[in-house]
């Protein structure tokens, strides 16, 4: 166990000006809250986010982070909230803490490569502190290296979740050490007898191995120093277990056959120096065809500069031989972190400047930085900032553009389940459907079999897939309904002049007009008339020759209207029943709301059939702008059982006893019958009565108002603009 006060000496050992005292309040309140836990090793817990702490301060990390590292696992194990974390040790290490946390509790459960590459975008998208993915890492990395102490089945439980997630997050993030020693701690307990198994044919190379690094070593030390190329440092070694068994897999070999399990790391001063020493090497033994990478000239994505080679000894022997300055290499082992070290007054350093060019790349850093300093004190990352991740039920992650909704989301599973979405539930509560994804959401969508998309998720759905999937469906249905309206309206303006439809529209002067107007068939004219754009006169016309037309004597089957199909979700839309020869769409525009018997107006709407106002309706003048598309309307005067439409009315009465018992009596007199009635007492001994009755025309309404209007004390009565 490290004690505290060496961790004190290291971080003042790199940043003489820290907050040594925060340190010590943080050390102190993470042993009062951890007090009395125990870690499965049996020790007491706070030696874990010591030792995280003291992971953070090796990689010379700020107080910030080291400070976060002590208290790190607080808000998850103890009773302590964020709030209290603010409140004693300042926003900044509890907004680290949070995001730690935070990350803890997110699920994962397949390691399936692309779902493992998704979550690891999750998890960086959610995150806007670089530190806390270095805490994370840290956290990580101790847990790995106590992981013996865990029972069986966790243990290959995380190890695998370091494989897929943290190892791979840490490579991203350019820091080598980190990855490496999570990958070689996770290979022993993922695949135990692969893992022996190298091990000890590794353990029976190494003596040998051992030797050949001694002499190669020497070799190139002198040949270096003949060609006066610095050397500041030359080591070798066994290349990792997990990275041999990587390439053994890789290339389905046995460890006999892979090339270069041994390998040389020359440091050096200057970029020229690595090129000289690589030519040089290169003069001492062959160089094996195809092995040579210039991570120089092109880095990594993740930033690493290295110049690798693979050559064979004298005695047959392979090996691999990397060149790098001491600058690569220290970003080579710790990536990201190297940057709190540019605190320590080498900011503005001019080699790093393609170095940052690198960072803002790969955080996505939006505005323009010139100052290092700067940069890092508002390191914030944003790795993805186009899109967000979310889960399945199932625990799957899907990636959707930033600002995508559950209707998006529903369009990625399936075109029927788009379509057929009807709700969601995200994170086990219903929302609206226009509701914007979050990371890490578990999103689940329900459907209902024959619904059909609204034209309102156009106004918020953004995934190309998900608007046009909308469109086709909305323009199938409207085009459909337009056809119908159109060969109505075209049958009865033939009829009115005694021709027969049918022979019209198969006529050679009709197929020859539509040709010219660019329909391809009938339909599409009718689908023209129906949508307004020419008229069902002008086209009766064209298909007759000569255009001459003779009205049809007048019968008493004149028409007009017409019956049925309200859309669904239209108030009390089957109860109408207005008579028809045709079958013509009609609903009752829900703007004025017309009954029986009260003077109407037909207006063509695009794709949705003929609207129905009240011809006292206010929209009336503004939509008959367009005299194509008027068309007249009648009741149906036939039947007399025809269901009553809805009406509500206002009334303004006197606030005394027995009103609303009165209005109804009286209403119920004339046979009327009342569905709902509420009254709300204003202050003056005023008070208004909203009711909802049954009407069966506008006779029946004007009798209704008139009764009611004959109690004492009714001041008004109104019929309201909707039911
Ligand atoms: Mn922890």
């Amino acid at each position: 166990m490290i004690r505290f006060e060496t961790l004190l000496e290291k971080v003042r050992s790199y940043s003489p000006e820290a907050d040594l005292e925060l340190l010590r309040r943080a050390y102190v309140f993470s042993a009062l809250e951890h007090k009395g836990q125990v870690r499965h090793s049996g020790e007491p817990y706070l030696v874990h986010p010591l030792e995280v702490a003291d992971l953070l301060a090796d990689m010379k990390l700020d107080v910030v982070a080291v400070a976060a590292g002590l208290l790190h696992d607080v808000v998850e194990d103890t009773l302590t909230t964020p709030e209290r974390i603010a409140e004693l040790f300042g926003p900044e290490i509890a907004h680290v803490v949070e995001g730690v946390t935070k990350l803890g509790a997110i699920p994962f459960s397949s390691s399936e490569e692309r779902q493992a590459e998704n979550f690891r975008k999750m998890l960086l998208a959610m995150v806007d502190d670089i530190r806390v993915i270095l805490v994370k890492l840290a956290d990580r990395l101790h847990n790995m290296r106590t992981l013996h102490h865990l029972p069986d089945e966790r243990r290959t439980k995380i190890a695998q979740e370091t494989l897929d997630i943290y190892a791979p997050i840490a490579n991203r993030l350019g820091m080598s050490k980190v990855k490496n020693e999570l990958e070689e701690l996770a290979f022993r307990y993922t695949d135990p007898k692969a893992y022996e198994a190298l091990r000890s044919k590794v353990e029976g190379k190494r003596k040998h191995a051992e030797a050949v690094i001694d002499e190669l070593t020497r070799t190139i030390r002198a040949k270096l120093q003949d060609a006066q190329v610095p050397v500041l440092q030359l080591d070798g070694r066994i290349k990792r277990l997990y990275s041999i068994h990587l390439k053994l897999k890789r290339q389905r070999i046995d460890l006999e056959r892979v090339y270069d399990f041994v390998a040389l790391r020359v440091t050096t001063e200057s970029i020229k120096d690595c090129y000289a020493a690589l030519g040089i090497i290169h003069q001492t033994w062959s160089p094996v065809p195809g092995r040579i990478k210039d991570f120089i000239a092109m880095p990594r994505p993740n930033g690493y500069q290295s110049l690798h080679t693979s050559v064979i000894s004298e005695h047959g022997f392979p090996f691999e031989v990397q060149i790098r300055t001491e600058e690569m290499h220290r970003r080579a082992e710790e990536g990201i972190a190297a940057h709190w070290k540019y605190k320590e007054g080498r900011v503005g350093d001019h080699r790093d400047e393609r170095y940052f060019q690198w960072m803002r790349q790969l955080l996505e850093v939006q505005q323009e930085v010139r100052d290092p300093q700067e940069f890092l004190q508002n390191l914030k990352i944003d790795l993805y900032p186009e899109e967000v991740y979310i889960f399945t039920p199932k625990g799957e992650v899907r990636s959707l553009p930033r600002g995508a909704t559950a209707v998006d989301f529903a369009y990625t599973i399936h075109t029927d389940v788009g379509n057929q979405c009807v709700g969601v539930r995200i994170n086990g509560k219903m929302v609206p459907l226009r509701t914007h994804l979050q990371n890490g959401d578990i999103v689940e969508i329900i459907t209902q079999a024959g619904h059909k998309p609204s034209r309102d998720w156009l106004g918020f759905v953004v995934t190309s897939r998900a608007r046009s999937k909308i469109k086709h469906i909305l323009q199938g249905e409207e085009r459909a309904r337009s056809i119908e309206l159109g060969r109505r309206l075209f049958e009865k303006e033939a009829r009115r002049f005694d021709l027969n439809p049918k022979t019209l529209l198969e006529s050679d002067e009709l197929t020859k007009f539509a040709s010219e107007y660019g329909a391809q068939k009938p339909d599409e004219l009718l689908a023209h008339i129906g949508y307004g754009k020419l008229s069902a006169r002008t086209v009766v016309q064209k298909a007759v020759p000569g255009g001459q037309l003779t009205e049809r004597p007048p019968d008493s089957s004149v028409v007009s209207v017409v019956k049925r199909v309200l859309r669904p979700g239209a108030a009390d839309g089957d109860k109408i029943k207005v008579r028809g020869t045709d079958d013509v769409m009609v609903f009752r525009a829900k703007c004025c709301n017309p009954i029986r018997g009260e003077r109407i107006v037909g207006y063509i709407t695009r794709g949705k059939g003929v609207s129905v106002h009240s011809a006292s309706c206010p929209n009336v003048l503004n939509l008959m702008f367009d005299p194509e598309r008027r068309i007249e309307v009648e009741w149906d005067s036939a039947g007399t059982d025809q269901a009553p439409y809805t009406v509500r009315l206002t009334m303004q009465v006197e606030d005394r006893k027995g009103m609303l018992a009165e209005i109804s009596a009286k209403v119920s007199d004339i046979n009327t019958n009342i569905t709902t009635m509420e009254a709300r007492t204003g202050g003056d001994h005023h008070a208004r009565i909203d009711m909802t009755v049954e009407i069966r025309d506008v006779k029946h309404l004007e009798k209704v108002i008139r009764s009611i209007k004959g109690v004492q004390g009714v001041l008004g009565v109104e019929r309201a603009a909707r039911a």
